[in-house]
């Protein structure tokens, strides 16, 4: 009894002892981010608010202008380099076995077996997994962590959660209400049983609770013994050509794409840019999110490549929302990978579909870790792909999410240098007319 609750003592104990500690470093913590934020927010609004309308509506169109222009570049690099490549295409003819014996699931079908399940035939039974089931969970488990099922996709796992002949958690959950109702209504007999329950209860906890301390461990080899079982290392050259594909996308954009339009338009060195940038590169890297990394962008563009404040606090931020160029790369390589895997033909107007619909999920996607795999719904349905096929490809899509974060980050940049390329002369006349004088007060 005293050692049950030994580990929340302890954590008490800590908390207790180190309050202060603890809560100067939130504070610290909180307060530096408040502040930088509030004070980036509040600069930002001040330099747009220092152009004239009609300044800032150009510059709003030239930035528009190039947004879409190297979206609309990345997209059909991305597609240029899936079609060549092929990642998803099988290299054996008859690897994949579409003659599926998936049943018709039909919407009756499904409700009567949703009653039919809340009164199981055998509770025992109820409690176990069958076969079936198990290939379901496997099929899930592999999708997710290591895409084993890629070519065996069948529509199999649209029946998880069926209860069809897997564990029936529903008919378990009945079965447990009215039994916990009946022994709440024998009193003193019933207090046994609810004593013994809640022991049991308590036991099973204890387990799980060290099951979970050893959990990483058990998952290493599990993967591992997956790994060494499997035989058909197909799987593996897919994922990792599709991977391949989207990388060698990424880097011909940010390193020969962008580039090459930011020499042409501001005739400066776009490497020496670039390495401005590091900073704010460093940290989309690391936290795969442009719009969190937005507060060091402005300071790289700003300190180390001198872009013009007014120019920054409204390109930037715009482009942190609409302008992803490696997200739309990412999204049109992905769609067409999934339709490979699907044996589907993609027609000329297929793929303008995949441009368009990656272009504009791109724009809506938010700054934020892996939403370009939300929004890669939209492209799939436009072209009559199943929505979660998305599955097929998270995996490995934490890692893509944060070498396409780059490629955003940097086209925000680039497009800020060139914007301020582009409308020298609407800033020089402000400049000269002093009918806008800046004395940035932060
Ligand atoms: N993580 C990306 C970003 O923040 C969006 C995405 O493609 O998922 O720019």
């Amino acid at each position: 009894m005293a050692r049950k609750g030994r580990r929340g003592c302890d954590c008490q104990r800590f908390l207790r002892n180190n309050w202060l500690l603890l809560s100067t470093v939130c504070a610290v913590v909180l307060g530096e981010w408040g502040r930088t934020e509030t004070l980036s927010t509040l600069e930002s609004f001040y330099c747009v608010a220092a152009l004239d309308s009609s300044v800032s509506g150009k510059i709003g169109l030239r930035a528009v202008v190039y947004y879409f222009c190297t979206t609309v570049i990345a997209v059909i690099l991305g597609i240029v380099l899936v079609v060549t490549i092929k990642p998803g295409v099988s290299q054996k003819a008859d690897e994949i076995d579409r003659t599926g014996s998936t049943p018709e699931v039909t919407t009756v079908d499904a409700m009567l077996d949703l009653i039919r399940n809340m009164f199981p035939e055998n509770l025992v039974q109820a409690c176990f997994q069958q076969d079936s089931c198990k290939r379901n969970i496997l099929f899930l488990f592999s999708n997710t962590f290591l895409g084993f099922n890629l070519q065996n996709k069948t529509k199999e796992y649209k029946i998880v959660g069926m209860y069809s002949d897997g564990i029936n958690v529903l008919g378990l959950i009945v079965f447990c209400l009215v039994f916990g109702i009946v022994i709440g209504k024998m009193g003193e007999k019933g207090q046994v049983l609810v004593d013994f329950f809640n022991a049991l209860n308590d036991a099973t906890m204890k387990i799980v609770q060290i099951i979970m301390w050893y959990m990483p461990l058990g998952i290493l080899f599990l993967i591992a013994g997956k790994i060494i079982e499997v035989e058909d290392w197909e799987i593996f050259r897919k994922l990792g050509l599709y991977m391949a594909t989207v990388l060698s996308g990424l880097a011909i954009h940010s390193v020969v794409v962008l580039p090459l339009i930011y020499l042409i338009t501001v005739r400066k060195n776009p490497f020496r840019f670039a390495i401005g940038m590091a900073q704010a590169l460093l940290t989309a890297l690391m936290i795969s999110s442009s719009s969190a990394t937005l507060p060091v962008t402005f300071r790289c563009a700003e300190e180390k490549n001198h872009v013009d404040k007014r120019i920054t606090r409204f390109v930037l931020p715009v482009g942190a929302t609409i302008n992803m160029d490696g997200t739309a790369l990412y999204e049109a390589v992905a769609a067409v990978f999934i339709a490979q895997l699907n044996d589907l033909e993609l027609d000329v107007g297929k793929i303008i579909t995949i441009s368009v619909t990656a272009t504009a999920a791109s724009i809506g996607a938010a700054g934020v870790p892996q939403a370009g795999l939300v929004t890669m719904v939209i492209v799939l349905s436009a072209v009559g792909l199943p929505a979660e096929d998305v599955t097929l490809i998270i995996a490995v899509d934490w890692l893509l999410d944060r070498f396409r974060t780059m490629v955003n980050v940097l086209g925000d940049a680039f497009g800020a240098g060139i914007v301020e390329k582009l409308s020298k002369r609407e800033l020089e006349q402000m400049d000269v007319s002093s009918e806008v004088n800046i004395v940035n007060p932060f």
